[in-house]
């Protein structure tokens, strides 16, 4: 009988003027870009909280501690694909990742199919495995006034 773990994240970075965007391992143009001690990219750690969940494993907190300065800037390609090695040395395997980006602006639309390839060649699995959808808030909160982007994941594993 296979074994299979579920595992959530959720992530918010503020938006600032004078930082790339930076989703999903896709560098996006726009006037404001999100801070962060890495590279912030808020899906990316979304999901990098969702699949060590499902393992067991804590948090992209501990693995990558904000305080040191070695991730100071860091690609969160080069985190994920760490995480995604320590999930797949107790031997899991994906099944899915499927996630949600909350952003007002810019729209996520034409850079999802991007995303979703960059991410499956990361975790070295096939970009059907990966859904990433986007929605507004309607102008509501802070993602509907433009002063950060959310994003939400769930991973599923198997063993
Ligand atoms: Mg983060």
């Amino acid at each position: 009988m296979p074994e299979f773990r579920i595992g959530q994240g959720y992530d918010v970075h503020r938006l600032v003027a004078g930082r790339k965007l930076i989703i999903g391992g896709v560098e996006i143009e726009h006037s404001t870009g999100l801070l962060g001690h890495s590279d912030a990219d808020v899906l990316a750690h979304a999901m990098i909280d969702a699949f060590l969940g499902a393992a067991g494993l804590g948090d992209i907190g501990g693995l990558f501690p904000d305080t040191d300065p070695a991730y100071a800037g860091a690609d969160s390609m080069v985190l994920m694909q760490a995480a995604w090695a320590e999930v797949q040395a107790q031997g899991w395997r994906l099944i899915n990742l499927d996630s949600t980006i909350l952003a007002q602006k810019p729209k996520m639309k034409p850079h999802i199919e991007a995303m979703r390839k960059r991410l499956a060649e990361v975790l070295g699995v096939k970009p059907t495995q990966i859904g990433v959808k986007a929605t507004t808030t309607e102008g509501l909160g802070f993602v509907g006034e433009e002063k950060g982007i959310a994003a939400q994941a769930v991973a599923l594993l198997e063993r």
